[in-house]
């Protein structure tokens, strides 16, 4: 599995620096040399891994101790937070033009997975939302077959495929096939470019030439995971010869390593947006760099405790937090919230077993919501803000059905799980409402315990 060598060896980063009670410049040094050995056998490039070294060394020792943890946990805390701006912070999402077709260009080397990439794509945007029109152009003229490749990629997706054959230039084909688009009203044009066994000139000059032409809003490099530490200067050479925005990064199904996740934006300051984990259409998944974070260290709990440990219970929060319950108007960014909140007494279910007159099968009912509303957190941040700050978007209104599908799709999950997390969801604040409502009334004197 990637990184499993790391995940190792941050646990045992927790281990050794049991009993130290502060992270020194000395035990941190220790630590880090394990952690370096580790990346680096993870096939991360050499580069990124001494700046990422050094801001976790710089950051650890510079820091205030968080009462009641340890010095290894906050390590494990800073590595992620370090991990995950290494990678970008937040998702981003592929730009949209206003007027006129938006164009996404891909690049990358031979077999990297462009053309796979290219109907991925054409499918995400189709599932979009609103959904988008999308005409997908063959303009690899060099790889033997890869135009019948995108024709039959095209058919599975049902998306338009634009070709002029394999004897015209990728350039004319590029600037006929926006024109086409243009015309036929299609909104976003893909356009599927050739690759080569190494980086030459050739293909850096007419790639060149296709940006000149098509203007993209896009310029994405497609990586393949497998290529490790060289996923940096490969990065860095196509970004510095035609300017890249973001990359897709393909077959991290693989057994690769996963080291090129951390290079991409190290070295060219843009951003993974996607991730392919499969050679079937269907599998390309947003690129979180959080969850990235978590999934190469592999310590999701001690990550949520020391989190927890940052956060004090917030009083005036809590008392906010229960009136909208009572009022029914708890809603998804709250029940995340609330989790933290709550961590002193463990959890939603942990603070109404401290509620007099709350009837135990409610209890365990809620527990259960609970606990599978958690497990669903991950749709949860597949939502918009704006989704997750209204409910009723995704319960009443009429476009429920459709942000649902989509929320499933981003999230990786069948409209079956998106349905019962509402069903959960809207469970548990139903059970919540009548649970404080009773808990208000509990106490004489009117206030929230
Ligand atoms: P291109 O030369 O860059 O256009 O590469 P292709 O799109 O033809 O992909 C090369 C090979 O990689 C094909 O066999 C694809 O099925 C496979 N491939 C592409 N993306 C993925 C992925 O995310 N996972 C896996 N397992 N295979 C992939």
């Amino acid at each position: 599995m990637m990184f499993d060598q790391l995940i190792d060896t941050m646990d045992s980063t927790v281990k050794k620096l049991r009993g130290a009670d502060k992270i020194t410049e000395k035990n941190v040094d220790r630590t880090l040399k394990d952690v370096k050995r580790a990346m680096l056998d993870a096939d991360v490039n050499l580069k990124v891994v001494n700046k990422l070294i050094k801001r976790v060394k710089e950051r650890a020792i510079g820091e205030a101790v968080i009462a009641g943890v340890e010095p290894g946990q906050q390590l494990i805390k800073i590595m992620y937070d370090e991990l995950t701006s290494t990678m970008g912070q937040k998702e981003t999402l592929l730009a949209r033009r206003e007027e006129g077709p938006t164009v996404i260009l891909l690049s990358g080397l031979q077999g990297a997975g462009k053309t796979t990439a290219a109907a991925k794509l054409a499918l995400y945007c189709k599932k979009e939302d609103p959904p988008r029109k999308v005409l997908l152009v063959a303009a690899d003229v060099y790889r033997p077959a890869a135009i019948e490749q995108l024709e039959i990629l095209g058919k599975q997706t049902e998306t338009t495929v634009y070709s002029l054959g394999k004897d015209e230039s990728p350039v004319k084909i590029a600037k006929e096939a926006i024109n086409n688009a243009k015309m036929q009203g299609f909104d976003t044009v893909i356009i599927d470019t050739a690759g080569r066994q190494v980086i030459d000139d050739a293909l850096m000059t007419e790639l060149k030439q296709i940006k000149e032409v098509s203007d993209p809003d896009e310029v994405l490099l497609v990586v393949d995971a497998m290529t490790g530490q060289e996923a940096a200067n490969l990065t860095k050479a196509f970004n510095d010869a035609v300017g890249i925005t973001g990359a897709i990064l393909s077959k991290m199904d693989g057994d690769s390593r996963g080291g090129a996740a951390l290079s991409v934006q190290e070295v060219s300051g843009q951003p993974i947006k996607f991730i392919g984990i499969g050679e079937k259409v269907e599998k390309l998944d947003i690129f979180y760099p959080e969850r990235m974070a978590s999934r190469i260290l592999g310590m999701g709990d001690v990550l949520s405790f020391v989190e927890k440990a940052q956060e004090k219970v917030d009083e005036k929060k809590a008392v906010e937090m229960t009136k909208k319950m009572m009022e029914k108007k708890f809603n998804f960014q709250d029940f995340i919230d609330q989790a933290k909140i709550v961590n002193s007494m463990g959890s939603l279910g942990g603070m109404m077993k401290l509620m007099p007159g709350v009837p135990k099968v409610k209890q365990s009912e809620l527990r259960a919501a609970e606990d599978r509303l958690k497990k669903s957190t991950v749709m949860i941040q597949s939502m918009t803000p704006k989704e997750r700050q209204n409910p009723d978007l995704l319960i009443t209104d009429r476009t429920a059905q459709s942000r649902l599908r989509r929320i499933a799709k981003g999230s990786g999950n069948t409209m079956e799980q998106a349905k019962s997390l509402i069903s959960d969801f809207k469970k548990m604040r139903e059970m919540m409402s009548a649970m404080s409502n009773q808990m208000v009334q509990t106490n004489a004197d009117g206030s929230i315990s």
